[in-house]
């Protein structure tokens, strides 16, 4: 496999450690859960986009590119991550980033003001455009922009995952705890993609499942061929004989709530949750929303007593700060 051969540029300490959440567990009478504390890497706050980093900008360099740019939405962790990333490996970076501009920058948005990333704002249905526009207009200036897709989920990024597995196997190996599921949120794809192709690439036999945090299984714009698409995409690219089915994703969508970054009951009780038992924290958008599924599938009686589960913890803690008003009235 060529995946210990690809560019990468270091950017955090791995492995991220694993704790066992005793008293979440026993608070809810179900399986043991366990959390993989991605939130933890070490690079500007933290965050699943940091492992696909390492491989994007291992790229970049390899190109001889100056300017990362890339887009999300106001409070992307993506971005955040980028631009702290771009600074460790000195290149530029320009974020497109959908929403209007507040008077006050706080979250990431604030930390992507911290980092020195040049932002320009839009519309979201201007997104992607934008995002192409401004390569353009670098390379015009004699830059040489790196274009990452949305939440760094290609082919590239999500090599970033696959490595996690076997990350993943030589820790489980230690601490002699076999996951029955590990549980995360899911929405742009990279991180689900390279997380079930390391499951077959490492053997690992428990389920790999997706919280969705803003993607539908049907309809006009279904996720298993996303997933599909990047997971064979860098099957090709680490040279892995390996080619994924939509069967091979595990992916639930029952916790959609009000819609994305629209974090409501369920993710404030996680949040409080996490918080007051385990001294935890987790994001509103993604993180929070993920946990709130796990437990309610826990209440639900998904899993049994005996199993082990594996919260992924993707990060994303920046976030809280600028749902501060919500969060006020929950804990306030
Ligand atoms: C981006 C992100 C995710 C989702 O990862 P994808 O690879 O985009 O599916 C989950 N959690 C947090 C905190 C994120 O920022």
């Amino acid at each position: 496999m060529k995946l210990e051969s690809l560019p990468r540029f270091h950017l955090a300490e791995f492995p991220t450690p694993i704790h066992h959440l005793e008293t979440l567990s026993k608070a809810y009478n179900g399986p043991e859960i366990y959390i993989k504390r991605d939130d933890l890497t070490s690079l500007g706050m933290g965050g699943n986009k940091t492992r696909k980093l390492e491989f994007l900008i291992g790229e970049a360099l390899e190109l001889g590119k100056d300017t990362l740019v890339t887009t999300g939405g106001i409070q992307s962790n993506h971005c955040r991550l980028t631009a702290a990333a771009a600074k460790k490996a000195k290149l530029g970076c320009h974020l497109v980033l959908s929403g209007t501009e507040p008077k006050v920058p706080n979250g990431n948005l604030l930390l992507d003001k911290i980092f020195g990333a040049k932002i320009h704002f839009c519309d979201r249905k201007d997104r992607d455009e934008m995002l192409f526009q401004v390569a353009d207009e670098l390379a015009k200036t004699n830059k040489n922009p790196y274009v990452i897709p949305i939440g760094g989920s290609n082919s590239i990024g999500s090599v970033g995952y696959v490595n996690a597995m076997l990350e993943l196997k030589l820790q489980l190996k230690d601490l002699d705890i076999t996951p029955d599921a590990i549980v995360f949120a899911t929405s742009s794809g990279g991180t689900q993609a390279g997380l079930a192709l390391g499951a077959k690439i490492t053997g690992f036999k428990g389920d790999i499942l997706g919280i969705s945090i803003d993607q539908n299984k049907i309809g006009s714009d279904p996720f298993p061929p996303v997933l599909t698409k990047i997971a064979n995409a860098t099957a090709e690219r680490i040279e892995s004989d390996i080619r994924m089915t939509e069967s091979d994703f595990a992916l639930n969508c029952e916790y959609l709530g009000a819609g994305y970054a629209m974090p409501g009951d369920l993710e404030f009780n996680a949040i409080k949750d996490l918080s007051f038992h385990e001294g935890i924290l987790l994001g509103p958008v993604y993180t929070a929303r993920a946990m709130g599924g796990l437990l309610n599938l826990i209440q639900k009686d998904y899993f049994t007593k005996d199993q082990k589960i594996l919260f992924w913890h993707t990060g994303g803690t920046p976030e809280l700060f600028a749902w501060a008003d919500q969060c006020h009235e929950v804990f306030g």
